[in-house]
């Protein structure tokens, strides 16, 4: 039995201790109107159509964004398929100074690209600015370091291209999704067509001017905007080698059928709905820090977010008790205000799916904690929330919410945290607290997850491969088997 533990103290001082508003002042340079980057240019789109992208923080249109249509998929195919004859035979070498301006480059316009990525997604400036956009230039500093070592991947053998690789994704790390696939892909030596999500093209069409800073061949690189009928004809697109996709577990369904029997290859990252496991001997206040950067790290619109709270039943009460507490302290709001916590949820779309989940978790029956919170009157916001005396069985407990919402259920052994964690379609990531080091080691063999974190949470490493176990997907980005999803061995 642990200590008999005091009760948490309230460091809390009204509104005595209230920051000044920080707003971030960098411009974002955004263009009024994009088109999509083919053969290392911008063109106006033969489908003459065009979205607009607006800012979930304030609802204020930013720019166009051009819509791409079969033959612009065609037109950019065609240009990665002309561009693979002379990359795939360009010496690692010289692949690698390419990726290596194209970090540095990253890492020059590195607030310009923050604000823009928080303008454009919602994300709080602080983790643009200290995440997703030094994360990205990492992965492409990292992959400019093996193109040139391939030979020693696969000793004996060798790592060869597979050609043009399509690749889709999703709106919750836009650059960064970008740059886990972009990188790997050209330190292979294969050429790209790639498609950000509609309600995130910003960073990844302010990226193509990297490209061209870098002097990145044309047509190696060619990235067309659009929704979810310009992924299908990447996906399908017969000039395809290859087909890279993250994004929800049903249009990965559809992508993997739609893929049976014509012998591209296909990597697939999906949703996930991951355990964070607590035992009574865990540095208690530690754990909540995790638990609160867990659900809380960008709005909860994390695939690997720790979305289900397992805490043991000894240390349910002051955990809860602590959460509380904390979730007060979390700054809500304008997402460019260097002081906020939890920024705006990506899209209107995002927020209905949010509150209706929310809903379905009181209409069940488990118990909503939210603090109070001022916010913005536009934009979409939704304040951080815990739900507490949750069963299995619940909508929350069992679907991928990707929001600011935490579920909390409790166990009373080891064995009923495995079975509880592992009592999931998905198996992306856990998360295991406990001062016990054969007890992480049982549990992360136990648990079938991609990543298993142990006394902390949400870390992540170019170096470390990433990547599901069931319906979570299949294939791995990130390290020498990330390198391995983009070759043929021969
Ligand atoms: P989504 O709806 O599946 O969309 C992902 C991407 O696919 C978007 O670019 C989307 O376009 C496009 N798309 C939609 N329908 C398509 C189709 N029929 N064929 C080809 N492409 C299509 O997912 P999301 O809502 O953007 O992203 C959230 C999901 O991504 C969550 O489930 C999350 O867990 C997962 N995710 C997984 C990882 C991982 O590494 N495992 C990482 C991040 C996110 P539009 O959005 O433009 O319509
Ligand atoms: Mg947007």
């Amino acid at each position: 039995m642990p200590a008999k533990r005091t009760p948490a103290r309230e460091l809390l001082f009204g509104n005595l201790w209230e920051y000044d508003p920080a707003p971030e002042t960098a411009k974002a340079h955004i263009d009024e109107r994009y088109g999509l980057f083919i053969d290392g240019k911008f063109v106006a789109p033969k489908s003459k159509k065009y979205f607009d992208s607006i800012s979930p923080r304030d609802e204020q249109k930013l720019s166009e964004i051009a819509l791409a249509g079969p033959s612009d998929v065609d037109a950019a195919y065609q240009a990665a398929a002309g561009a693979f004859k002379t990359w795939s035979k360009t010496p690692g070498l010289e692949r690698a100074k390419y990726l290596f301006r194209i970090a540095r480059l990253l890492q020059d316009r590195a607030r310009e690209f923050a604000v823009a990525e928080t303008l454009d997604g919602g994300k709080p400036i602080k983790e643009s600015r200290d995440f997703d956009v030094p994360m990205a230039a990492a992965h492409f500093f990292y992959h400019a370091g093996w193109a040139d070592k391939l030979e020693y991947v696969t000793p004996g053998r060798t790592l060869a291209p597979l050609g043009v690789v399509g690749q889709v994704i999703p709106w919750n790390f836009p650059l960064l999704m970008l740059a886990w696939k972009i990188a790997p892909a050209l330190a292979t030596g294969n050429t790209v067509v790639i498609k950000p999500a509609e309600t995130t093209s910003i960073t990844a069409l302010k990226f193509a001017s990297i490209l061209q800073e870098a002097g990145l061949p044309p047509g190696v690189v060619n990235i067309v905007t659009g929704a979810g009928e310009t992924g299908s004809a990447i996906v399908n697109h017969p000039l395809a080698a290859k087909i890279s996709f993250t994004g929800s577990t049903a249009v990965g369904k559809a992508i993997q059928r739609a893929l049976a029997g014509t012998g591209k290859r296909l990597t697939l990252e999906l949703g996930g709905k991951a355990a964070n496991i607590v035992f009574e001997d865990a540095p208690l206040d530690q754990a909540v820090e995790g638990i609160i950067n867990g659900i809380f790290f960008n709005q909860g619109h994390v695939c690997c977010a720790g979305s289900r709270l397992l805490v043991q039943e000894s240390i349910a009460a002051p955990i809860l008790s602590k959460l509380k507490l904390r979730l007060k302290s979390l700054r809500t709001g304008d997402p460019l205000d260097k002081n906020t916590d939890v920024g705006a949820i990506n899209s209107k779309a995002q927020l209905t799916r949010i509150q209706d989940l929310v809903a379905a978790g009181v209409s069940e029956g488990a118990e909503i904690h939210q603090p109070v919170c001022d916010l913005p009157p536009k934009g979409f916001y939704f304040p951080p929330t815990l739900f507490s005396n949750v069963s299995q069985s619940h909508r929350i407990a069992r679907e991928e919410i990707f929001g600011p919402v935490l579920s909390i259920l409790t166990f009373r052994t080891p064995e009923e945290a495995i079975e509880k964690a592992n009592n999931t379609h998905y198996g992306l990531s856990a998360g295991v607290w406990t001062d016990k080091g054969s007890r992480i080691l049982k549990m992360s063999t136990e648990l079938k997850a991609g990543v298993v974190w142990a006394n902390t949470f949400n870390k992540f490493d170019p170096t470390s491969p990433f990547g599901g176990f069931k319906e979570s997907g299949f294939g791995r980005e990130g390290g020498k088997q990330g390198l391995l999803d983009y070759a043929q061995l021969i």
